[in-house]
């Protein structure tokens, strides 16, 4: 079916005309040879890190590889624990589960992201790191684990995959952290032409550790310092992130813009709950979701009207089979259960018209009115 209103951008962010552009910008750099670890490459990371406020910032080959390199440098093995929100995408738990280590979860508060205060009381002496999850766009509260992680002097690491130039007060979500991982992929707010990811951190040693991790623990060409594995980020996704990564701005300012109307709007309706917004925090909206009575009925509605809503998550990843190993049932976390049953992402991306995003109300609307 086509729909009026789509969830997707890409057919609008790589319109002819830009495709164009791009395929000019890569068939200069293709006879240049330097797919790995090329100039483009190392140009985007410059870019990258200036952007998020970052000392440095390293291309892998996905955001869940920038979490799992993330870990491998702080030496997380089997054994250990890592604790982490029971409201993510699986590639959080993922990363964790690959290094072996065991993840202790724990429920979000009513901004769909990790409840700090409930941090403290899972740490034991197995504890090897934090990984909080700025999902949808929201933050964590930050300065809060900090202080946590702080006291038991364990280190943060940012799944910042949803997040990017998401802030508080200023600071950018990813650089809380030893290191912040970030997301290239399609449906992420910057993106590339298939899978990428980019490490940001501030910390010189663990900058020298990751390049070595990504590249086979290669120091140069003939020596192998430490054990590591292939996770470059290709330099000719790199030339289309250089294309793209000046209008993130844009991006980013876009969708707040698009938010706020549709806050605005909807907060008119009763059956539908806004979740909190804060003013000394910069939510980017990589998805726009509210509380929806009748949630399903509303989906269905909204669907059948050519309106491309989704769902994050219909089935909270800790009830997934995949992680009954570790003992999580049903019921275990009970916000991240009731959100599951109330959200409903709206698209709000930058390529919206302001018609669309009318439509949208319109249609909410005469939902709850019928
Ligand atoms: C997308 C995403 C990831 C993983 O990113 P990939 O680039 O697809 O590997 C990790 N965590 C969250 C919360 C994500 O949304």
């Amino acid at each position: 079916m086509s729909y009026k209103v789509n969830w997707s951008y890409l057919p609008k962010q790589f319109n002819d005309k830009n495709i164009r552009d791009i395929l000019k910008l890569l068939s200069k750099f293709v006879p240049t040879g330097d797919f790995t670890l090329g100039k483009p490459l190392k140009e985007f990371e410059e870019k990258f890190a200036q952007m998020v406020g970052a000392k440095h910032a390293l291309g892998v080959n996905s955001g869940t590889d920038a979490i799992k390199l993330s870990l491998k440098a702080l030496n997380v093995g089997p054994g250990d624990e890592v604790i982490t929100t029971a409201n993510t995408f699986i590639a959080t738990i993922g990363a964790i589960a690959e290094m072996y280590a065991t993840p202790i979860l724990v429920d979000c508060t009513d901004n769909f992201c990790m409840d700090v205060n409930q941090v403290e009381s899972k740490i034991t002496s197995k504890t090897k790191a934090i990984v909080p999850v700025n999902l949808a766009g929201q933050m964590t509260d930050l300065p809060k684990l900090m202080e946590i992680a702080k006291k038991y002097n364990l280190p943060i690491v940012e799944d910042s995959c949803q997040c990017i130039l998401g802030n508080i007060e200023g600071q950018c979500a990813g650089t809380f952290g030893i290191t912040g991982a970030f997301s290239l992929h399609p449906l992420k707010n910057l993106n590339v032409w298939g899978d990428g990811g980019m490490i940001v951190t501030n910390d010189d040693e663990m900058y020298d550790k990751l390049s070595l991790l990504r590249n086979h623990g290669l120091r140069d060409r003939d020596t192998v310092e430490i054990m590591g594995c292939n996770s470059r980020l290709d330099t000719q996704q790199a030339v289309i992130g250089n294309w793209l990564i000046g209008q993130v701005d844009f991006i980013t300012d876009t969708r707040i813009k698009n938010a706020n109307f549709l806050d605005n709007s909807l907060k008119e309706i009763p059956e539908i709950i806004i979740p909190p917004r804060f003013s000394n925090r910069k939510l980017v909206y990589h998805l726009y979701m509210v509380h929806a009575k009748n949630r399903n009925g509303l989906y269905d509605f909204l669907r059948s009207e050519g309106i491309q809503v989704k769902i994050h998550y219909p089935i909270p990843v800790y009830q997934q089979p995949a992680i009954a190993k570790y003992g999580y049932k049903k019921g275990d976390f009970p916000v991240t259960d009731s959100q599951s049953n109330s959200l409903i992402s709206l698209p709000a991306h930058e390529h919206l018209t302001q018609d669309q995003l009318q439509y949208m109300i319109d249609k909410i609307t005469d939902f709850y009115r019928k």
